[in-house]
């Protein structure tokens, strides 16, 4: 049974899009009551799944006119609750957006809708020889909408950069229903760079409903060096050289020992399993490029104390060295009943210290800690390993993960890499800025949206909030990051 104002909701949606696009019973809004953190939940009143911007269009006009939340979503596998529902708002489901709507092979571009699969984009440029570079693990599922909301990640970004350096132009909607085109073919553009503000901004400034990706031609040969180390410090201190000798890998991932069982007994990549950390190194380009940087790297790694290499001598072994790291999330989960993933990033030279401090505070809160991450970029995925059901273990768990985003900060970095704030790190925003940069955000959240119904309660806290959480942190007496002293 609907209430009031969701009646009155649903009946002005339907004016300008047919009702069989709207969900509003039960057993239907359930699916979208959640992302991919799925200890956080809330039903929507409605989920709209508009087929056309002109829908899109009227749906954000009616709740702009009624003052209803709205939460875009795109596949919900968002790790940071940024697609969790408001409990009085709509969820603007993109999953309709699914065509390319154009290859330019000269241009080399790629004109989609967000709905999109991010793999989709580098399989249908693959005729022309050509793909789209970033590549979330999650790429089989995730949109190219949710890439640029989140500003997403992946093992090839350490090379080629994260969404924001791979997107040409977007078509954005406001919240009173405009449409506004933001960057262009041009390299630079006058004004603003509103196309780098949008990307990033979480749903919160406008709904993204066309995207322009940079594509690029494929690299002639790839090969992978797995490094195996006996200390996990040892592994973290071999990337900060791999960089330092001027070489830019096209991946640089690590995997501790935890991770490297989990994804061995579950793929079966030909993973050391007694090996504390290893380290997948990808180099790319030409033949000869490939073969000049491959041998110094292994000697790098010899030297940084690898304890043990091998070198992918096909195309198949190295989609199996990287199908391991791929599916580490997966293969976590098959050895916890559940798992938090946080997503920090580091200076790379504070990796050592950083891992030991991690690895500490998971005594401390008396939780395993297991650690997959992009280590060439500094961008931790510590996973925290809970039981839901047992008593008190996902308190311990939420407080384990704000602790290490705010390690993260103390050492200089920050509390996301590239899964977004959202709701879950939405106190550690606190920590990371200070009230007037803040207050710099708020001001830019109502130049786009006054009445703040972009995914509200995300992203961007309140100063009140603010205020409370430094009260109960000090309470608790964890200011300054005592942690840091130790390690
Ligand atoms: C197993 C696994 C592995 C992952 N690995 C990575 C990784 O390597 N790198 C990485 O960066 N992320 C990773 N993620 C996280 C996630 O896949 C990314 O954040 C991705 O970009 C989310 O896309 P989505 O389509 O699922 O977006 P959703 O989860 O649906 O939404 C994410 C955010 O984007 C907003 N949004 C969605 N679509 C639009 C739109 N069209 N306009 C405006 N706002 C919109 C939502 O409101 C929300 O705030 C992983 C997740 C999983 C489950």
């Amino acid at each position: 049974m609907m209430d009031e104002a969701t009646q009155a909701l649903h009946a002005r949606i339907t004016q300008g899009m047919p009702e069989r696009l709207i969900l509003a019973e039960m057993e239907d809004l359930r699916p979208y009551e959640c992302d991919g953190l799925a200890v956080y939940r809330q039903l929507p009143r409605l989920v709209v799944l508009p087929e056309t911007i002109e829908q899109v269009q009227h749906v954000l006009r009616s709740c702009c006119a009624l003052g209803v939340p709205v939460v875009a979503r795109g596949a919900g596998t968002g790790l940071s609750g940024g697609a969790l529902p408001h409990a009085d708002g709509v969820v603007l489901s993109l999953a309709k957006f699914n065509r390319v709507l154009a290859i330019d092979p000269l241009a080399r571009t790629a004109r989609v809708q967000p709905g999109v699969r991010n793999l989709a984009i580098s399989q249908a440029a693959a005729a022309y020889g050509l793909y789209y570079a970033p590549d979330p693990s999650s790429q089989i599922a995730c949109t190219i909408g949710g890439n640029v909301a989140e500003n997403a990640g992946g093992v090839h970004c350490l090379k080629y950069g994260l969404t924001v350096h791979n997107i040409r132009a977007l078509e954005v909607v406001t919240i009173d229903g405009e449409r506004l085109r933001l960057g262009g073919e041009a390299l630079d553009a006058a004004g603003y760079d509103l196309l780098a503000l949008l990307t990033g901004s979480e749903g919160l400034l406008g709904v993204v409903v066309e995207v322009t990706v940079k594509l690029l031609p494929k690299p002639q040969l790839a090969q992978v060096v797995m490094a195996s180390f006996d200390h996990v410090d040892v592994a973290g201190a071999a990337v900060a050289r791999i960089i330092a000798a001027g070489i830019t890998p096209g991946g640089l991932e690590m995997m501790d020992n935890g991770c490297i069982r989990a994804a061995e007994d579950y793929l079966h990549a030909g993973y050391p399993v007694e090996a504390a950390a290893i380290l997948l190194c990808e180099l790319d380009g030409t033949a000869e490029e490939v073969a000049e940087d491959l041998a110094r790297v292994e000697t790098l790694l010899r030297e940084a104390g690898a304890t043990a290499l091998q070198v992918s001598r096909s195309e198949e072994e190295r989609l199996r060295f990287w199908a391991g790291r791929k599916a580490a999330f997966p293969a976590v989960g098959r050895i916890s009943p559940d798992y938090y993933c946080m997503d920090g990033t580091i200076p790379r030279r504070e990796l050592p210290r950083v891992l030991n401090g991690i690895a500490a505070l998971g005594e401390k809160y008396r939780l395993r800690v297991v650690n997959v991450f992009h280590a060439g970029d500094g961008n931790l995925h510590p996973l925290i390993l809970f039981d839901g059901n047992a008593a008190g273990e996902l308190e311990r768990a939420e407080h384990l993960g704000a602790e290490i985003l705010e390690l993260c900060v103390a050492v200089g970095g920050a509390i996301t890499g590239e899964h977004g704030v959202g709701f879950e790190k939405i106190n550690q925003m606190c920590v990371q800025f200070a009230a007037l940069e803040l207050e710099q955000f708020h001001a830019l959240k109502h130049a786009f949206d006054p009445q703040g119904l972009l995914n509200p309660g995300k992203a961007i806290p309140t100063l009140a909030r603010c205020a409370e959480y430094g009260a109960m942190r000090v309470s608790r007496g964890e200011l300054p990051f005592p942690e840091l002293e130790r390690f």
